[in-house]
């Protein structure tokens, strides 16, 4: 927990659904070979992808036809509308652009680790956002200190903006840099990078994070998911693959070099990404989120069924795996709580039974629709479990005869290094405990999770990442604290 977070819990500040992962980073670029100003694209894209990262937010663009180099920018914390005002878009006047969405799985909370990093070297300016950890962070921080290197953040991002600008210095063209970049990083990144004259995307060589192509008339744009194409009317193009670097210029359109891509094929998408990170208007690597999450709905019901009156979603996650279920099972779909959409992303909680209070301001069950009933419960995952016990009891308060709770991916049991915040095992209610323990724990009435054998269905047979599920890393976990000494 950052020095930040911990402040905000003795205050009395918390996240309004404590058992949630947060989402890693959102990241966004535009370029119109038309010359229009692209300000106002990134910032709608960067609305759309808001669900990725709430901390913290930033545009940085560059006008082609104007001074090279000469990059604009605006960052906050807080949401995207909070921190773009009709005349801070105005004056971002510039037809190359890049945008992020932040929550800080690695680097505080602190406007310094915000996003776009703009960085001024020997050939210019580069312009960067990332979503994802590198694993050998703490490694490249050392090697740049011993050589001199000043860090103005505490982010990893800070150290690819450094390898491509070394690079650089001894290579063609940015792009090539870029590549030459790559053979230093470990780990998961999906990069947006501005040149100025270029727009560059790049992908790890395992794909952990998505990204795909857009096009609208004469406007090229990257995004981490495709409902941010959408929010611009950009036609999808492609996704970006697994070690793809792919370079937009009005010269070559759109060049790409696929010199880091593994010739085994085998990547490992996060599997997290379908079942919860993603929103469920996009797809991910030609995946529709909304499928994923209605088949692991129906593997429940066919894996794990019980006799009921009614299933429901933990809002809004487990909604659409509920949906799956009751197709499958026959059982109806209903809504089995109201969620309170006014709540930010933090609150000021009551004093007297703080988290209690927490869940009910949050969500309130509906006594209409559960009373006298025999409820299935779905919820997209269990961490913690700070919640679950809370939510099971809120049912049967409204008078619910009986609640099963089914979870529609497999028990957490082991950290994240690759751009989430999965805590640390000793952290994980699934961690040395069998799932009747925990059944027991939250009180429900039974109690079953996704099989890990069906995870790979979910993302219709792409190789995927299941590591906090499985202890399968597809890369070596990182042999110190990743954070980085600066915040600890
Ligand atoms: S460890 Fe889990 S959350 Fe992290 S990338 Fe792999 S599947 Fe996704």
């Amino acid at each position: 927990m950052t020095a930040i977070a911990e402040t905000a819990q003795h205050i009395g500040v918390l996240t309004p659904e404590t058992d949630k992962l947060k989402e890693e980073c959102g990241v966004f670029g535009a370029y119109d070979f038309g010359g229009g100003s692209v300000a106002e694209d990134v910032y709608c894209g960067l609305l759309a992808l808001q669900h990725r990262g709430q901390e913290s937010c930033g545009i940085a663009v560059t006008d082609t036809a104007g001074p090279k180099g000469r990059v604009l920018s605006h960052k906050g914390m807080g949401l995207v509308h909070e921190n773009f005002s009709r005349e801070i878009l105005d004056r971002l006047q510039g037809d190359i652009g890049v945008g992020h969405v932040r929550y800080s799985t690695a680097g505080s909370s602190v406007i310094e680790n915000a996003q776009p990093l703009v960085l001024n070297y020997i050939k210019g300016t580069l312009a960067l956002v990332h979503n994802g950890n590198l694993v050998n962070a703490p490694e490249l921080r050392r090697e740049l200190a011993h050589d001199g290197a000043i860090f103005q953040t505490s982010i990893d991002s800070e150290l690819i903006a450094y390898q491509v600008a070394r690079a650089r210095v001894h290579t063609a063209s940015v792009e090539a840099a870029v590549a030459k970049a790559m053979e230093k990083l470990k780990g998961a990144y999906s990069l947006v990078i501005m040149s100025p004259r270029k727009l560059i995307g790049a992908r790890d060589p395992l794909g952990f994070r998505p990204l795909c192509i857009g096009k609208r008339g004469s406007a090229y744009v990257l995004a981490s998911e495709s409902c941010a194409l959408d929010a611009v009317g950009a036609e999808f193009v492609r996704d970006v693959e697994p070690g793809e670097i792919v370079t937009i210029s009005p010269r070559f359109g759109i060049r790409s070099d696929r010199s880091h891509c593994l010739r085994s094929g085998k990547t490992a998408r996060c599997i997290f990404e379908y079942i919860y990170f993603g929103r469920a208007d996009s797809e991910l690597d030609r995946v529709s989120v909304y499928e994923s999450r209605l088949h692991a709905g129906r593997c429940l019901a066919q894996d794990s069924p019980v006799e009921a009156d009614l299933v429901a979603g933990v809002p809004e996650s487990g909604n659409l795996a509920a949906l799956g279920y009751s197709l499958e099972s026959g059982i109806p779909y209903g809504q089995a709580f109201v969620k309170n959409s006014y709540i930010g992303r933090t609150f000021i909680q009551p004093q007297q039974s703080a988290r209690e209070s927490a869940v009910r301001v949050k969500l309130n069950a509906l006594r209409g629709a559960v009373d006298g009933k025999r409820v299935i419960l779905i919820d997209d995952s269990i961490v913690r479990g700070t919640t679950s016990d809370r939510i099971v009891r809120m049912l049967r308060e409204a008078g619910a005869k009986e609640v099963h709770m089914r979870v529609s991916s497999p028990p957490f049991l082991y950290p994240c290094y690759f751009g989430t915040d999965i805590p640390e095992s000793s952290q994980l209610i699934a961690h040395g405990r069998s799932t009747e323990e925990i059944r027991q724990i939250i009180g429900a009435d039974s109690l079953a999770y996704l099989r890990l054998e069906r995870l790979p269905e979910l993302a219709r047979g792409l190789h995927i990442c299941d590591a906090c599920f499985s202890n399968h890393y597809p890369i070596a976990p990182p042999t110190e604290d990743i954070r980085g000494e600066y915040d600890r």
